[in-house]
């Protein structure tokens, strides 16, 4: 049977880094987008470039540097938004503008202050004004599941005429169920004129713990297109959380017949350079990527992980990226095992900066026996803090990383601690880096979508 390919539009770099504490520099978000490439996204919204300079920055430079997939800038219905967009992508070899409008009537009201026909025609306006720059147009109705329906379907209609290519369909709030939102986007896939030809597309909130239930109902009523962050990060409680996105389509690809274009061999690095990079970590039971998802604690659990996997796992840690345990980093390990665990962590270094990276690791392991991931990550932040400027991942064909554990030998993965001797550290070296540059003061950008 063939099976329709999901759009997986990942919004790390924007949704996400409007979570509390996950705001991120240039360099950190160009790292990260090298990172999402490689995982295989289809698109990466990189930023809201009128939003801040640094905002700016980040998406002309991953445009820029960014070759493969699309690169996304969010901008709110107005000719200086979607101008200032469109500068920060237009070196992007596949460049899309994502504009946005409330539409639902609480918002024209009270947000906006505008009635439903102004809507409309800004909406339209703000449309065709981003078609005259750039082929690729994304529209989101914000609010679009308290909006309407029929007033939605008409204003998708206009967005169609105007020159949308794809139409986001956002439960901003996070309100819906599975079965509202299927039912919302199978109204519209039947109710818009013309919708056939451009791509429907679903973004959810995860504030009743829904959102990636809500995408999967979605994708069956017709969407083709999702957005998503990694570790789920986003306004509130969230965004659906891509690794569960892709790995449900692929684990119960009986119930779900759709493929992505994601590696989810290199899901747990992305997780863990995106945990790295913000400081803020994902709960130890969190599906997929979690310290724990694939941690058998129970004795009986445990005697049948060792019998057979297959008793108590629906996935190989493999799968998904999760490191192989039995790759204990030493002062006798080479620069192959270093890199290699440098990898599974989300970095990857050119020959010059591994030789760096593992000078220091020599140092570091021979004053501690066993040098942790923590412990890497540690140094890898230190080098790149002691002035060696290290640049972003450089992206280049190669195989998943290598993680080729017996399952069962994972079990004890997750239960390492900080050794004793992590005391030894000098301090310095275990400071963090300085904080990054925030957005700054700035208007209420109403990043709703
Ligand atoms: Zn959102």
């Amino acid at each position: 049977m063939q099976r329709a390919h999901i759009t997986i539009f990942d919004t790390t770099l924007r949704d996400g880094e409007q979570s509390p504490g996950c705001s991120m520099n240039v360099q950190e978000k160009l790292r990260l987008a090298h990172q999402l490439d490689l995982l295989g996204v289809d698109v990466i919204e990189a930023g809201f470039p009128i939003a801040s300079e640094g905002d700016f920055n980040a998406v002309q430079a991953i445009a820029a540097a960014i070759r493969r997939p699309t690169i996304a800038g969010l901008a709110r219905a107005c000719a200086p938004d979607i101008d200032r967009a469109w500068q920060a992508l237009k070196d992007a070899a596949h460049p899309r503008i994502h504009v946005f409008l409330a539409t639902s009537d609480i918002h024209l009201q009270y947000k906006l202050k505008i009635s439903r026909q102004q809507c409309l025609e800004q909406a339209r306006d703000a449309v065709r004004h981003a078609k005259s720059f750039c082929e690729d147009v994304e529209f989101s109705p914000e609010d679009a599941t308290r909006t309407d329906p029929e007033f939605l379907y008409q204003l998708l209609e206009a967005m169609i005429e105007a020159g949308a290519t794809t139409l986001n369909i956002p439960d901003t709030v996070g309100y819906c169920t599975p079965a509202d939102f299927g039912q919302f986007i199978q109204n519209i896939g039947q109710r818009v004129r013309g919708i056939e030809k451009v791509t429907i597309s679903a973004h959810c909130h995860n504030d009743l713990g829904l959102a990636v239930a809500n995408t999967l109902a979605a994708i069956v009523a017709g969407a083709r297109q999702v957005e998503c962050a990694i570790n789920g990060i986003g306004e509130r409680a969230g965004n659906a959380a891509l690794e569960e996105i892709v790995v449900t389509l692929r684990v119960r690809s009986d119930q779900y017949p759709y493929e992505t274009s994601v590696f989810s061999e290199h899901l747990f690095a992305t997780s863990q350079l995106l945990s790295e990079t913000t400081g803020v970590s994902v709960q130890p039971n969190k599906a997929i990527i979690g310290r724990n998802a694939f941690a058998h604690a129970a004795g009986i659990h445990q005697d049948g992980m060792i019998k057979n996997p297959l008793t108590y796992e629906i996935m190989t840690p493999q799968s998904v990226g999760v490191p192989d345990s039995t790759l204990v980093l030493g002062k006798h390990s080479g620069r192959h095992a270093l890199s290699l665990r440098c990898e599974q962590l989300g970095h990857q270094f050119d020959r010059r900066e591994l030789d760096e990276i593992y000078r220091r690791f020599v140092v570091l392991a021979d004053k501690i026996k066993t040098v942790t991931d923590q412990h890497l990550q540690e140094l890898i932040r230190e080098t790149r803090g002691a002035g060696h400027r290290i640049p972003p991942a450089h992206v280049e064909a190669h195989p998943p990383a290598a993680a080729s554990a017996a399952v069962g030998q994972n079990v004890g993965y997750f239960q390492k601690s900080v050794p004793a001797s992590a005391g030894e550290l000098h301090s310095s070296t275990l400071s963090l880096t300085p904080v990054s540059e925030h957005h700054g003061e700035q208007e209420d950008y109403l990043w709703g979508v």
